[in-house]
């Protein structure tokens, strides 16, 4: 038995996983043979449904596996269950659910709206089947998450986009007061009462491949090379490239750049591993490119309940590229452009007037400045010489500004809040990103199976959660959406695979 995991565990988890070495414990690739015939595999284990990671989308999976009358056993690479769910912030999004009508003014929310603000949110770039069938599910997986004792206090919705039509907005987000600890314990406790077999320490290194079928799996289990057969089909559940440089570097810029030079929290078991080995027997990728990243200071665009500190975001030429309380993985991915555009930082701007709506005082950020972490000027041309960006274009970005504050419209960018003139004491620091995961991988179909590159389905070859792809589009729609993808496609696979 596993212990129950709580989220101050997090970073020490991080830490320690990376110090034991644990993540070196799998095969590298493949070296073998993809054609077996079926006296060519000595089996070691067997299960009907074999299930890669005891993350979020893995637990779900074997729990509607058994559920569905077959046998369930999941492989995890780590020590520990749960993955990056378990560690996250344990809010999930749904539509048209009791609570969301009982606490919130969106009473006749649907799911079809919320799949249109999705899709205008991903600029159409997604698969609006798989985000349809998600979406209007959403409010069966609130009810069977309540059904494990999960009981939802409290909503929140996405900051606002541009790019997708207001009439389709709702707050969605539904949050629980046992935070994602007490979501995925009871999950995992709901796995071990059905009767769903994890093996610990166990990484996946290759689909093995029976007369042109997923046979099963090759793994390494507690250091040894184990063949695990799936009767019915494979269920990669292993999250994202989230800590692979080299997949990042050739697969994903924006994460690479992260995983480079900032903070990437995901869990450190995320390498990529089922996207790789779907990769290596013929499977398509989709919608890669993204990253769920947040500002790293500011919060900014967290959600629509928390004003913006009133503060602006300059490019090294000393003037705002972007709209600050835009949803965040939006505003982040702008920011990532800027960078990239200018090969230059960038700076989140604000004055005295600012610091009554934050943490922050004058003498934190004195300590910060003499830290080097911040910058403070008592005017904005000393500001400007600071942070090195053209202080002429500075005062005229906080002229234009302040004169749009006088009546409160931001008619550069929309903004809708932290609305308020900037003076000094003038402060600045870079922005920079934490990032909580890759966006992108397996492509699959309504049946979640993995697609090969001519729109197959690979026989007997599954993925759920932020393995798999299609759901999600440019830029991470708002908190709770990976979480709803986990929960959804994960129960989906595993009742669908112990069905055939
Ligand atoms: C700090 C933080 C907060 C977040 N908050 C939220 C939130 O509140 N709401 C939300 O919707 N999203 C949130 N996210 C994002 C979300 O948590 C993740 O995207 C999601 O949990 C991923 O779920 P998953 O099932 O795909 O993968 P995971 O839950 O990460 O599970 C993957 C599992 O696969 C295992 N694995 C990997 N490779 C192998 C292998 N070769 N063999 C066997 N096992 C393997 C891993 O060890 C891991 O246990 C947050 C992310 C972070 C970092």
């Amino acid at each position: 038995m596993k212990k129950q995991i709580t989220r101050r565990d997090f970073l020490k988890g991080t830490a320690s996983l990376a110090a034991v070495g644990l993540l070196g414990a799998c095969a590298s690739g493949n070296s073998g043979e993809q054609n077996n015939t079926t006296t060519d595999v000595k089996w070691d284990l067997e299960s009907d449904v074999v299930i890669l990671g005891a993350g979020g989308s893995g637990m779900c999976a074997g729990i509607e596996a058994r559920k569905a009358g077959a046998t369930a056993l999941i492989l995890e690479k780590t020590d520990a269950y749960g993955g990056t769910s378990i560690r996250s912030g344990g809010i999930i999004q749904a539509s048209g659910t009791r609570v969301q009508k009982e606490l919130t003014n969106y009473k006749d929310d649907t799911g079809e709206k919320h799949a249109e603000y999705y899709i205008q949110e991903a600029s159409g770039l997604v698969d609006a089947d798989l985000v349809k069938d998600m979406t209007t599910n959403s409010n069966s997986h609130i009810e069977w998450l309540e059904s494990l004792g999960l009981v939802f206090t409290n909503m929140s919705g996405s900051a606002h986009v541009n790019c997708a039509d207001e009439s389709l907005y709702a707050d969605r987000i539904h949050g629980t007061d046992v935070g994602a600890a007490g979501m995925f314990n009871a999950v995992h406790d709901e796995a071990v009462n059905q009767g769903v077999e994890i093996k610990y320490n166990c990484c996946a290194d290759k689909l093995i491949m029976v007369d042109g079928v997923v046979a099963g799996v090759e793994a390494t289990l507690d250091g040894n090379k184990v063949n695990v057969k799936a009767n019915k089909g494979v269920i990669i559940c292993t999250s994202s490239f989230d800590h692979n440089v080299e997949m990042a570097k050739r697969l994903s810029p924006n994460h690479y750049y992260d995983l480079t030079t900032q903070h990437v929290v995901a869990y450190p078991g995320n390498t990529g591993d089922g996207i790789r080995m779907g990769m290596e027997i013929g499977a398509d990728i989709t919608n890669l490119g993204g990253v769920i990243d947040l500002t790293s200071r500011t919060s900014a665009g967290i959600n629509r309940q928390t004003p913006l500190l009133p503060c602006i975001f300059v490019n090294s030429d000393g003037v705002r590229y972007q709209c600050e309380d835009n949803t965040y993985a939006l505003t982040s991915k702008q920011r990532y452009e800027e960078i990239i555009r200018t090969g230059k930082p960038v700076y989140t701007v604000f004055g005295a007037s600012s610091l009554p709506y934050g943490a922050m005082t004058e003498d934190s950020l004195k300590a910060e400045a003499d830290a080097g972490t911040a910058f403070v000027g008592n005017t904005i041309a000393e500001l400007a010489e600071k942070i090195g960006v053209n202080a002429k274009n500075l005062e005229r970005t906080i002229n234009i500004w302040n004169e749009d504050m006088a009546t409160g419209v931001d008619t550069q960018y929309h903004r809708q809040s932290g609305l308020t003139p900037i003076t000094g004491p003038y402060y600045a620091f870079e922005e920079g990103f934490l990032n909580l995961g890759a966006i992108g991988g397996l492509r699959i179909n309504l049946d979640t199976q993995v697609l090969d590159v001519n729109g197959n389905a690979i026989p007997n070859l599954y993925a759920a959660g932020m393995a798999s792809a299609g759901w999600i589009g440019q830029f991470y729609p708002g908190s709770g959406t990976a979480l709803l993808g986990c929960v959804h496609f994960g129960r989906k696979a595993g009742k669908i695979v112990a069905s055939k």
